[in-house]
């Protein structure tokens, strides 16, 4: 019977045999949810034999990896902001880039006390907005939205866990079904072009098509929500939009034709351009 420590080693041989970009932390996450036991014991040179149940569920994982399956679908959890959401095929996976638009928000929400009603377009997990839920400085008035409504059954699951209380929330196409003004509104919209989509797709790629694809220019909702945010933001209110950096001259743009002011872009922890920053007019 092979230890924890063999077992890891072959499979992070098969995972870098057949491509897979991180190996070792993949197999090492997988070995940790397929046992039930910590990273830390696993990195530590565990001793002990495999257990055969452990091995076949392990196995069975890793073959699903192998597959081309993202491995937070695999454990069915992805950590975002120093919290644990659940995630699966109905939502897109919280990437870390994305956490640039969470720094910018309580940036913003420490500044001025005046931000009370905040908003999350697009929500998905719900990451953005219960990541800024989790660290403001003072409690908020909080509601989101998305366009699927299976998505928004795992909003309400990572909200009810991380938060205790789920936020309103609604379906809606962008902003278009979604009641109130704002002072802040965060959108991590679909960005990608239907065409990269498509490819994705086609080699099997398991994120909703819904949460990626936006027209032939990848923004098709983008073009959207700008100007329609006006109508839900307080004079003074901001919005923050997270898009490709590639898009990020093209998105200044949008919020200046539509009137706002203060546009500024973000950038991501590799210092490329993928949010900006904006404010409705005084
Ligand atoms: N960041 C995602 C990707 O590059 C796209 C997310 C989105 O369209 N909102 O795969």
């Amino acid at each position: 019977m092979s230890t924890y420590r063999e077992l890891l080693t072959e499979a992070t041989r098969t995972l870098a045999r057949a491509g897979i970009p991180t190996p070792f932390l993949d197999a090492l996450l997988i070995l940790s949810h397929a046992s039930g036991l910590p990273k830390e014991a696993l990195l530590a040179s565990y001793p002990e034999p495999v257990p055969p149940e452990t091995r076949r569920t392990f196995e069975s994982l890793l073959a699903r990896r192998l597959a081309g399956e993202p491995v937070s679908y695999i454990r069915g959890l992805k950590e975002f902001y120093g919290l644990t959401f659940h995630v699966d095929r109905r939502v897109l996976v919280p990437r870390p880039d994305t956490e640039v638009l969470v720094d910018a928000a309580l940036t913003l929400i420490r500044r001025d006390p005046a931000i009370t009603h905040i908003h999350d377009a697009c929500t998905g997990t719900g990451c953005i907005l219960i990541a800024i839920l989790t660290h403001t400085p003072r409690p908020l008035t909080a509601s989101a939205s998305d366009v699927s409504e299976e998505a928004l059954d795992v909003f309400r699951e990572n909200a009810s866990r991380l938060l205790g209380t789920v936020p309103p929330h609604h379906r809606s196409d962008l902003l278009s079904s979604v009641p109130g003004r704002f002072h802040l509104i965060t959108a991590n919209p679909p960005y990608l072009t239907e065409e990269e989509v498509a490819v994705m797709k086609a080699s099997g790629w398991p994120e909703p098509a819904l949460a990626l694809a936006s027209g032939p220019d990848g923004l098709s909702h983008i073009r959207r929500l700008i100007p329609q945010a006006l109508d839900h933001l307080v004079p003074g209110g901001y919005l923050i939009c997270e898009h490709h950096d590639a898009q990020a001259d093209a998105v200044a743009e949008l919020y200046r034709e539509a009137g706002y002011t203060h546009v500024r872009h973000l950038p991501d922890l590799a210092g490329r351009r993928r949010a900006t920053l904006a404010r409705r007019p005084l």
